[in-house]
């Protein structure tokens, strides 16, 4: 029971045609896909990519999120699955490949073992996860969120699209409520392939990319109070400006990114003023810093030096500051056992790689909370993703898709 050979690899045409066979469905208008969460053309899909698990062997099983696990068996029954996952449903104008290549990867490495009758000792689950993308129904990894209870299915259920649809009426009306609990499944490990979203694979000239960590973040809302008066008759020295405390603020926000480079970024991107007028000195701000960075303790120490400076930056002014934080989300560190899989994966078939953090969410993100997980990430054309012009070679997919199944192979306990 060793490693599997470094000449398995998967049938890179036959997963290419999947691709773009899947892509025909929910066609966008350059090139790229509409296939946005239970629509007609989501409930198409699915049922094209059920017909190609069964036709594979596998049973499908689907949760009351819609949520599709189809099941290769394995030798032992009694051995949690593992799985392979990510989502089918698209952008308004996305690409052929996020999420896509996941989920029909997953469905190649099946095919793949079933063509040489490899068997495993755990059970092999493909999933698409419904609503990835949350532009239909915010927020994005809906589903996958219900799964690990971050939110309630009931919350879920209420979420309501632009022309007031409720996702519980539109996953009704496709006819995808599935009869399993969801959350009910345990997992002994879960991969995720996906294309990197960014630039760097590419640039680096690398094939695969080693998910390490995904990015936290903390939202922290600040109001400056100063004092409303007016701009051309108050003297400079009896000004309370609450808009000096912005400005010092975002310096202050920047310096603090800057010193733990490059694994940090800071920024305020939203501001209002009060009351936002020519010849009012402003009486009151209130703006969201967004700092984020893949490491804890640099979001500890980015908030801890935040606490001690601003409140002393604004009482030199003479402006008062009271701050929250209005979201958190700690960094997800995948699996050391999963990515090690990866990386090991990627040595033995000859693979170019480099360790990246995910800078964008994914369902591997919010599933590293339940099981132990790991993501695969291969390059895209100039970075570009959530558009229609979205690209990927043949040989980058087959190159990620052959990672998964070795890391995957690995996990399951090959059986001889
Ligand atoms: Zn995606």
């Amino acid at each position: 029971m060793g490693a599997p050979g470094e000449n398995l690899k998967v049938n890179a045409d036959r997963l290419w045609d999947s691709l773009m066979e899947m892509a025909k469905i929910g066609p966008g208008i350059a090139g790229g896909n509409n296939r946005q969460t239970l629509t007609d053309e989501d409930a198409e899909g699915r049922a094209l990519f059920q017909s190609w698990c069964e036709a594979a062997g596998m049973s499908m099983g689907v949760d009351t999120m819609g949520n599709m696990f189809a099941t290769r068996p394995g030798e032992d029954p009694e051995a949690l699955p593992v799985y392979m996952g990510s989502h089918l449903d698209t952008q308004p104008t996305g690409g052929k490949y996020d999420g896509v290549l996941g989920v029909l990867g997953g469905l190649e490495a099946v095919r793949t073992m079933n063509d040489l009758g490899i068997k495993t000792k755990h059970p092999i689950v493909v999933t698409n996860w419904t609503n990835e993308e949350g532009t239909r129904y915010a927020p994005a990894m809906l589903a996958s969120g219900v799964f690990t209870g971050r939110h309630t299915q009931d919350w879920a259920y209420d979420r309501v699209d632009a022309e007031g649809k409720s996702f519980g009426d539109e996953i009704k009306r496709i006819g995808w409520v599935g009869d399993e609990e969801v959350g009910a499944r345990k997992m002994h490990a879960m991969f995720e392939l996906h294309i990197e979203q960014g630039p760097i694979l590419e640039a680096q000239n690398k094939d695969i990319g080693v998910v390490t960590h995904g990015q936290g973040l903390r939202w922290i809302e600040c109001t400056v109070t100063g004092k409303e008066s007016h701009t051309g008759s108050t003297p400079m020295p009896m000004r309370k400006n609450a808009g000096r405390g912005l400005a010092r603020i975002t310096e202050l926000v920047h310096e603090i990114a800057m010193k733990h480079q490059p694994n940090a970024v800071g920024a305020i991107g939203h501001v209002d003023v009060y009351p936002n007028s020519r010849n009012i000195i402003p009486g009151k701000v209130v703006f969201t810093i967004d700092f984020r960075s893949h490491l804890q303790e640099v979001i500890d120490a980015m908030l801890a030096e935040f606490a001690e400076k601003a409140p002393q930056l604004c009482e030199e002014i003479e402006v008062g500051l009271d701050w929250e934080i209005v979201g958190q989300f700690d960094p997800p560190a995948f699996d050391e056992a999963c990515v090690g899989a990866v990386r090991e994966a990627a040595e033995r078939l000859g693979y170019s790689h480099m360790d990246i953090v995910s800078g964008a969410g994914h369902d591997a993100c919010w599933i590293n909370d339940v099981a132990p997980t790991a993501m695969i990430m291969c390059p895209c054309v100039d970075g570009l993703s959530h558009n229609e012009a979205e690209d990927i070679s043949k040989e980058w997919a087959s190159a990620g898709t052959d990672v998964m199944l070795h890391a995957v192979l690995e996990t399951a306990e090959v059986v001889e």
